[in-house]
């Protein structure tokens, strides 16, 4: 069996942890990096085509990127090199990355149910913080991931991980014991909208009820002002060429918005295009 990842190698990006994890298992391990530059591209499709690995790793935008590229080069993805773009509509990313499988390594592991990552807590004591009171968060309820971690190794004493996680406290169908947890973003991603805060999961839910916004995908960035912000803005890409009826889309999307976050939310259609792709992981929030 061979994997390809596109994960990059560094101090704290997950390529040495991926490639020794699947060489470790047997697996042929065909590591590329992230997309970087034309030449590079071309490189990895032409090992990728000679290969044809069993199974990929990508994110999405880093699959897109490849996938494009090589029907540029009059290549079909899945006919010449076996790739198939899954699981990028984000509810399903929250299935996968959100319960566990990715985001909370060593500390939880998903089951069957896929309601969220069993958490390993006779290794650590896990807390879900409200950031601004200190207290504890109860079902249902996001707040920040605390760690204190019960072996030598890798000592942490009620470590704030800076991420947004939320329980699930329901008794499990599949018998595990331990508490469930779903990862939701970045603390540093967190938008203030009133009394309202966003992460990009919850406007990329929102946008896949919209063929007209996300396919191939939603291309989309939020706009965080300075100060507190009465609106959510987003900018986001349509297909201009569709004869979309922009302004009546632009409607009931922040209809939408308000109905499923309870903001007002100011929306920029942009042509497909028109907003920036990244080689890892999108930057889906940017200060305005
Ligand atoms: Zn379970």
């Amino acid at each position: 069996m061979s994997l390809a990842n596109a994960h990059p190698f560094g101090m704290n990006a997950g390529g040495w942890h991926f490639s020794h994890g699947i060489e470790a298992l047997g697996v042929l391990n065909i590591p590329s990096g992230p997309p970087v530059g034309e030449q590079h591209i071309r490189d990895v499709i032409e090992v990728w085509r000679r290969v044809r690995p069993d199974m990929y790793r990508l994110f999405g935008n880093v699959a897109r990127t490849y996938a494009d590229a090589a029907r540029a080069m009059g290549l079909g993805p899945e006919r010449d090199l076996n790739l198939t773009i899954a699981g990028d509509h984000p509810s399903e990313q929250y299935l996968m990355a959100s319960s566990g499988l990715e985001a909370l390594p060593l500390l939880g592991s998903a089951c069957d149910e896929r309601d969220g990552a069993h958490l390993a807590e006779d290794l650590a004591i896990v807390e879900v913080i409200d950031r601004r009171t200190g207290r504890p968060r109860g079902h249902g309820e996001r707040g920040n991931l605390v760690v204190t971690v019960l072996e030598k190794d890798n000592f942490l004493l009620r470590y704030d991980l800076e991420d947004v996680v939320r329980w699930n406290l329901t008794p499990c169908p599949c018998g595990e014991t331990h508490r469930r947890l779903f990862y939701e973003g970045r603390v540093r991603d967190l938008v203030p909208v009133g009394e309202v805060e966003v992460l990009p999961i919850d406007v990329a839910l929102v946008l896949y009820e919209f063929p007209e916004v996300s396919r191939p995908s939603a291309e989309y960035q939020i706009v965080r002002g300075r100060g507190p912000s009465g609106a959510l803005r987003v900018r986001l890409e349509y297909d201009a060429t569709a004869g979309v009826d922009a302004p009546g889309l632009t409607r009931r999307l922040g209809e939408r918005l308000r109905e499923r976050l309870g903001v007002r939310a100011e929306l920029e259609l942009v042509a497909r295009g028109g907003v920036p792709r990244f080689a890892y992981k999108a930057a889906r929030v940017v200060d305005g």
